[in-house]
């Protein structure tokens, strides 16, 4: 393991997004980000991923926060709600609008899969670059009748930004490579922002020093790396824990049963002796690590 120093002040996060109750493997991603602000002296936040409209639900947001506390997790500050900052996200749109790096996208779900030439990246289907080079007339033609969402050109923006790279603390040096996801959207059409800029953002704001969350999201971090470059944002020091998988080998999903913590408080579980279990990487029955 690469020991990389912490910085003075650390502040680490746990940024759930309220489409479901917590499952376990949250419990232990959101524990390790806490132990690691408490034992440097630091500060743990907590922030809603609120800007999925259609999958978010108040209920989870405040299921959520009865999870984190059986658990005996407390943060800092205010809870950031993704939600109440979209003028935020908004001008840091308009600004990479003003670079000239974002282009709208009319196409919908099934004209992207539909598209014979759409190679697939780990997050699906990559997007084609159908709308990237539209006419302005069109453009203008279509916004009359046709939500759009924004996407980035990739290739232009890493053209300006180089080469760029970041640190994890368990994987060492990464050279990022956001060309792979192709323009991934960052603004919706339903929201004036999309997770990668929204989080982006919201780490540099709620000065997140210290980034830890799981190995899915391991490909992200090199589109925030660049979206930090382009908005002048600094860059924390990231770690990308392993996932757990449940007895049939699959990743724990938000609605698998029998691993909510919810679910196991109603069962008797002791929040002490969980959080003493999930601090030595001892998991429940059926439940383990998966390494690679
Ligand atoms: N909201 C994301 C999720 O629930 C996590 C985002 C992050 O940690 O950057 O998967």
């Amino acid at each position: 393991m690469i020991s990389t120093t912490m910085p003075p002040h650390i502040v680490t996060r746990f940024a759930p997004s309220p489409t479901g109750r917590l499952h376990i493997g949250h419990g232990w991603s959101a524990l390790m980000a806490h132990d690691r602000a408490r034992k440097n002296g630091g500060v743990f936040r907590l922030r809603i991923e609120d800007i999925d409209g259609a999958r978010s639900r108040e209920e989870h947001v405040t299921g959520i926060i009865e999870d984190l506390a059986w658990l005996g997790i407390t943060w800092d500050g205010e809870v950031v709600r993704q939600s109440d900052r979209l003028p935020v996200y908004a001008a840091a749109l308009d600004r990479l609008k003003a670079m000239g790096l974002v282009y709208p996208c009319f196409c919908t779900r099934a004209d992207i899969a539909a598209s014979a030439s759409a190679p697939h990246g780990p997050e699906g289907a990559i997007y084609p670059g159908t709308c990237r080079a539209l006419p302005l007339a069109e453009q203008v033609a279509r916004f009359e009748t046709t939500p759009c969402a924004w996407r980035i050109d990739m290739a232009k923006a890493v053209a300006l930004v180089g080469r760029l790279t970041w640190e994890d603390a368990g994987h060492g040096t990464i050279l990022a490579d956001p060309l792979g996801a192709g323009d991934v959207v960052l603004a919706r059409k339903d929201a004036p922002t999309s997770y990668h800029l929204a989080a982006t953002v919201d780490d540099a704001a709620m000065k997140i020093s210290f980034v830890l969350r799981g190995r899915d999201l391991m490909g992200a971090t090199d589109i925030h790396r660049l979206l930090q470059a382009l908005l002048d944002l600094p860059t924390p020091l990231y770690r990308h824990h392993s996932l757990l998988i449940g007895p049939d080998g699959k990743r724990l999903a938000k609605r698998s049963g029998g691993i909510q913590l919810a679910e196991m408080r109603d069962a008797g579980v002791d929040p002490a002796r969980l959080r003493d279990d999930l601090r030595r990487g001892v998991f429940p029955v059926g439940i383990s690590v998966r390494d690679t």
